[in-house]
């Protein structure tokens, strides 16, 4: 009977015979279809799957090199291209529309010999924080099927919870792979903007998105990171900075780090109280394992999700007026009298009501007499915070923070109430205003028996010192 544990451990049962892909992608897809009713795929690659299992098979059987990530199930969040296969943004508006080459991210996979099982439901354009702004339904967490996986990457991060494939790719543009790993008790890892190539990702704010990793344990998270990190013709935001073998590195002692913690971010009103002394508590934890930690007064946390919001909602609303019906993707019956009656018609019918409500915004904040009240002013304090956060980095090697203020709540309970939505991201959106990598560690479990997790983030380009931190907090 196969079981997964991690991808060294997987890779050594292929090479001692013990197992076979088939055999795993067989297991897979049993359990995505014994856990249909968590909807966590939007498409499953069945046949396929199983064909290049085959052939992984046969390659290795015949003596043939193994890539780095030879037979390795991993899912994709439906927000990135894979060449021939739907791509819907869980969309409307998208319907019909096919990849028409493949995001670098996934070239990287298929080159290292990775098997694609499907492709994982989101929240709309990756808009949200539950995945209910699915146009295909929410996604269930499962560690108890009433309440939401956390979004917008929930179908990923379930995907990875419930054993139905070994890791997946997910995006963060403000917490999409952190909050969901929180939710559903994995590892989720948003590296530094720039690591990993956007070429392929479907826009939402461009200068906050970033691909991410689900997983199970701190190896196979470094190891996928690995593969899918680097330059990239295709991405000129992408940086050249040479990427390490990150799986390797992992398994390096942390040695004794610098540890900050935000006191604001720790006695806010919003945060859980069980949640803050659970977190407050493991500060000495911290301490025994010979880490210096120390409380930080960032005096800026109010000012994180406003500017997150300012800021991505202009974004997007530029990245997603390409959405016209015109070229591809949904056009509606009724064309309406001229062109713009045209345009109205197919993105009131092909976009959902939070995506709508986003363009809406984000078309005010760039209008002309709101500009620099909103825009420019959001943009000062994006530098503000990033220069504040470069002071933190002269004294310490990482940040603590939680990730999601409170565990996850039952479907439907937020779903009237954006702005109790919005402010739940004020842990995460702070590592994309300023382009540093976060990763969420499950580690604890709430008296309401749902997991959370810690979030630890690390300077730009410092994946290995954060990886390496993780592995130690994880190992016991
Ligand atoms: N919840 C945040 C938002 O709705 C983050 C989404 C994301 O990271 N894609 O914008």
């Amino acid at each position: 009977m196969f079981s997964f544990r991690s991808i060294p451990e997987y890779q050594n049962e292929l090479l001692n015979g013990t197992t076979s892909c088939v055999e795993a992608v067989e297991f897979f897809l049993r359990r995505i279809e014994e856990r249909k009713n968590l909807n966590a795929f939007t498409a499953v690659y069945a046949p396929e799957a199983l064909d290049q299992a085959k052939a992984l098979d046969a390659q290795r059987k015949a003596g043939h090199p193994m890539g780095k990530f030879h037979g390795v199930v991993v899912a994709i969040k439906d927000v990135i291209c894979y060449k021939g296969h739907a791509v819907t943004a869980a969309s409307h508006i998208l319907e019909g529309f096919t990849s028409t080459y493949n995001a670098t991210a996934v070239q990287h996979l298929l080159d290292e010999q990775a098997i694609i099982i499907g492709a994982c439901n989101c929240d709309e354009f990756a808009m949200g924080s539950s995945n209910e702004n699915s146009a295909y339904g929410p996604t269930r967490n499962a560690a108890n099927e009433a309440y939401v996986p956390g979004g917008s990457s929930g179908g990923s991060a379930v995907a990875v919870q419930a054993g139905m494939c070994m890791v997946s790719l997910g995006s963060d543009t403000g917490g999409s792979v952190r909050q969901p790993a929180d939710f559903c008790g994995i590892v989720g890892l948003k590296p530094t903007y720039g690591r990993v190539s956007r070429y392929g990702l479907i826009a939402y704010g461009s200068s906050f998105d970033q691909i991410g990793v689900f997983a199970t344990n701190i190896t196979d998270t470094a190891l996928t990171l690995e593969v899918i990190a680097g330059a990239d013709a295709f991405d000129s935001t992408v940086a050249s900075v040479p990427v390490p073998a990150y799986s390797k590195e992992c398994a390096a002692p942390a040695g004794p780090m610098r540890i900050a913690y935000f006191e604001d971010a720790l006695h806010h009103p919003g945060l859980d109280a069980e949640m803050a002394a659970t977190i407050t508590g493991y500060i000495d934890t911290l301490r025994s394992k010979g880490h210096t930690v120390e409380p930080v007064s960032f005096g800026l946390m109010d000012y994180i999700v406003p500017t997150y919001y300012v800021l991505t909602t202009a974004e997007a609303s530029s990245n997603l007026s390409r959405y016209d019906g015109v070229r591809y993707g949904y056009r509606h019956p009724e064309r309406g009298s001229d062109l713009t009656e045209f345009y109205k018609e197919n993105r009131s019918h092909g976009f959902g009501k939070e995506v709508q409500r986003r363009i809406l915004l984000g078309t005010f904040v760039l209008s002309a007499g709101y500009f620099d009240a909103y825009f420019t002013k959001a943009q000062k304090v994006r530098r503000k915070l990033a220069e504040k956060t470069q002071e933190i980095f002269k004294q310490y090697d990482a940040i603590i923070l939680p990730t999601v203020p409170t565990t996850a709540f039952k479907i439907g309970e937020k779903m009237e109430d954006p702005i109790a939505m919005y402010l739940a991201d004020i842990y995460t959106v702070y590592a994309n205003l300023v382009g540093i990598p976060g990763i969420s560690l499950p580690l604890f479990t709430h008296s309401n028996g749902l997991p959370f997790g810690l979030q630890v983030m690390s300077n730009q380009f410092s994946e290995v010192s954060l990886l390496r931190l993780s592995q130690q907090l994880l190992a016991q």
